[in-house]
């Protein structure tokens, strides 16, 4: 599977978001510098804008919350009711062709909404409905886009992978029966 630069970057904002201000963590700082580094222009966010992201990342996160296909479709089908005006087609800063979901004209706000709904329905349709999720390790909230080969990612990082490998050896590695 191949993705290009930007049809990623909705998907990866719409992690970094989740990931980020996951209960009330973050503030408006972060998320200024946060979408200062996914290259938004004038990412200037104040009480207004972080409460408004704050709500959006609350949504985004069902998608990748999504247990089925049917489930995934709908809740990316919610975001893109709210968050795309339209779509248009732009080649620009040396880019070949690819879809634009929002104007440099529109709001911040605007633009992370359209941006994150977007990618991730193109994300969606790319990758059938599967390759979002939640990590897997108890107590970890993370979620992730799977961009592996295989596709087969459970974990939010290789850290929690190790973290959740230990425990299940140390589980195995006890006798039956005692605690
Ligand atoms: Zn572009
Ligand atoms: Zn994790």
């Amino acid at each position: 599977m191949q993705f290009n630069h930007d049809n990623m970057s909705g998907v990866r904002v719409a992690e970094a978001l989740v990931n980020m201000l996951d209960g009330g963590a973050g503030d408006a700082g972060a998320l200024g510098d946060l979408l200062a580094g996914h290259l938004f222009h004038n990412p200037e966010v104040g009480a207004a804008e972080e409460a408004l992201l704050r709500d959006w990342t609350t949504r985004l996160r069902t998608v990748f919350e999504s247990d089925s296909e049917e489930d995934r479709c709908a809740t990316v089908n919610a975001l893109l009711e709210q968050g795309v005006k339209r779509v248009f087609l732009t080649a620009h800063d040396g880019l070949g062709p690819h879809l634009h979901f929002a104007e440099t004209c529109d709001s911040l706000v605007e633009r992370v909404r359209a941006l994150t709904a977007g990618g991730l329905a193109i994300f969606v349709t790319e990758a059938a409905g599967g390759r979002l999720g939640t990590c897997a390790r108890d107590g970890c909230r993370k979620v992730f886009a799977d961009t592996s080969r295989g596709g087969r990612r459970a974990y939010c990082s290789a850290r929690c992978g190790n973290a959740d490998a230990v425990m299940r050896y140390r589980k195995r590695g006890r006798p039956a029966g005692s605690r």
